[in-house]
């Protein structure tokens, strides 16, 4: 009876030429495929999850059946969906429902904002996230802790620069942690302190960690909806996968909950801090261990801070101050820690993704990278440094021999491009965000946000690596206009690039038969608008797997 119902079924759904019938097919699209072999078609045939056929309106028609449900595009873009290689996905899906910090002018209208959420608060919640940026005030003081404490007396407060890498706590919050003028500063940290030798409120780094540990963590379900909080924000914005940095193992456990009730719409690729390596060793995952929605197998470490806090490792001397050229992480204290967790990584097969930002920062990474595949041999890891934010003219070229993968976020360029010339000059900032130059070298790109330090929508991330035009408005024709890339190879990071950073390449990253049917249909055609347009540019539709995720209008 079985037999017989299904051969009823195929004779009822196959076409002219003998096939089985698409589930969906796309029609009436451009379609940029991202596959050198076959870069444009109209038309895209869906199979269960898989991509079957690419083609013209006329190749894919054959795949109709009475049953196909059928897309017409209207002729607009169709690109593979957005992967992003690099997100702080819980932090961001918190940020969506936090005070929001980051364009509040002046320190009062940041102080003003914090009162008016201590308002909708219960005693005792928490003011968390803001990211706030005191480069957009006049002048570009951090903020301390006077200016909120007034205001938050039942509140706890602890909002965090918009680059993570700093925090202000309010007095109540020194209190909880224990923080006095008697704390020395941990290794990798900074408590700020005032003439008096007093706490301002703000803390750098490995500092954070003294005030972080007292935040009560996120409930269970505060975590599902957060989460789910985060991937309906993704699927607005056509990001159908993305690699999260630094998950908390809870974090894990509920994607891993979301994808056994079939409710996770981003795929997931989860990267837990380096300390915890032994975790994943023992277990004997190896790099990209799961499924299509969700893996392990990486571990994210970090060689330095930020540029904006001052805490990446450079060379020689910010140029503000003058007796500082920034802070390894206490990770890296001693060298031997790192390089002993890292060899214990490798030899498990796990992936190394490593944050350094500063020249020096970086080149030390690329040192314990190579004394790896001196010790172990070649071997294909995909190593990655997160950021790889400003290059010493030497380092270009190893970064090509040891293949290691570039994970930047070109949104940070048009952000710190508004000051960081200011802090390191114009030598430096010439080899800051360098994507062309990586690309020059054979270096290969993966593309994301590092979300909730910059958004999510990779439409701001391909106007940053097109036109470098710094938010300031200031240099309409791009910063260092040379470091400039093309869209296609913007687009190429932000797929390919990202996929290959994550070793799902064969699975995802482009448009081609036999690949997950993610992708995303565009408002408008980025390659034929005005460069300066793309940031407008919305998402019409968003396809995971072969189903429809998110639909501009609908559900509004
Ligand atoms: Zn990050």
């Amino acid at each position: 009876m079985k037999i017989i119902l299904s051969l009823l079924m195929l004779v009822g759904l196959a076409s002219a030429q003998s096939q089985p019938a698409a589930d969906l097919v796309i029609s009436n699209a451009k379609v940029w495929t991202v596959d050198a072999s076959h870069p444009e078609a109209e038309a895209v045939a869906i199979l269960g999850d898989r991509i079957v056929a690419v083609g013209s309106n006329q190749d894919v028609s054959a795949w109709r059946g009475p049953k196909t449900q059928v897309i017409d595009a209207g002729g607009k873009l169709l690109l593979p969906g957005f992967n992003d290689a690099h997100v702080h996905f819980v932090d961001g899906g918190v940020s969506l429902d936090a005070v929001q910090l980051n364009d509040a002018a002046t320190p009062q209208e940041f102080a003003r904002r914090i009162a008016e959420q201590a308002k909708k608060l219960g005693k005792g919640e928490w003011i968390l996230s803001g990211e706030w940026d005191e480069t957009k005030w006049n002048p570009p003081n951090l903020p301390t802790k006077e200016l909120v404490d007034p205001l938050t007396p039942d509140t706890p407060v602890l909002v965090t620069r918009y680059d993570g890498h700093e925090s202000l706590a309010n007095s109540m919050v020194l209190k909880l942690a224990g923080i006095t003028a008697k704390t020395p500063d941990p290794p990798g940290g900074v408590i700020v302190r005032d003439a008096q030798g007093n706490p301002t409120g703000i803390v750098k780094d490995a500092a954070q960690d003294l005030v972080f540990k007292v935040v009560p963590p996120l409930t269970h379900d505060q975590r599902v909806k957060v989460i789910k909080r985060a991937m309906a924000h993704a699927a607005s914005l056509g990001v159908t996968s993305v690699q999260h940095m630094n998950p908390d193992y809870a974090d894990i456990a509920v994607y891993s909950e979301l994808h056994q009730r079939g409710e996770l719409i981003t795929r997931i690729y989860a990267a837990p801090l380096i300390p915890q390596v032994d975790d994943q060793v023992k277990i004997g995952i190896r790099h990209a261990f799961g499924d299509s929605y969700l893996r392990l197998g990486a571990l994210k470490s970090y060689a330095d801070g930020s540029l904006g806090s001052g805490t990446a490792y450079f060379y020689q001397p910010y140029l503000n101050t003058p007796n500082n050229r920034g802070l390894l992480s206490d990770t890296m204290q001693p060298l031997s820690l790192m390089r002993d967790r890292m060899m214990r990584a490798d030899a498990a097969g796990l992936q190394l993704c490593t944050h350094a930002i500063g020249d020096e920062g970086i080149s030390i990474i690329l040192d314990l990278y190579s004394e790896i595949v001196k010790a172990h041999g070649e071997a294909d890891r995909r190593f990655r440094i997160e950021h790889a934010q400003h290059m010493a003219t030497k380092d270009f070229d190893r970064f090509a021999q040891l293949h290691v993968i570039a994970s930047m976020q070109p949104y940070h360029a048009i952000d710190d491009g508004r000051w960081a010339e200011t802090r390191i000059g114009h030598d430096r900032a010439s080899r800051t965000y360098a994507f062309r130059t990586f690309l020059d070298h054979g270096v290969r790109l993966a593309f994301g946000t590092d979300w909730n330090v910059a958004p999510l929508n990779p439409m701001l991330g391909l106007y940053a690596a097109v036109t470098r035009a710094t938010l300031d408005g200031k240099n309409p024709n791009g910063w260092f206009p040379e470091q400039k890339i093309t869209l296609k190879e913007a687009i190429e990071a932000y797929t390919m690039g990202s996929a290959y950073a994550e070793f799902q390449d064969k699975e995802k990253g482009s448009i081609t038969p036999g690949k997950l049917a993610d992708m995303v249909i565009l408002s408008d055609d980025l390659f034929s608008i005005d460069p300066v347009k793309i940031r407008d540019v919305t998402v019409v539709k968003t396809i995971l797997g072969g189903k429809l995720i998110y639909e501009a209008g609908a559900g509004k």
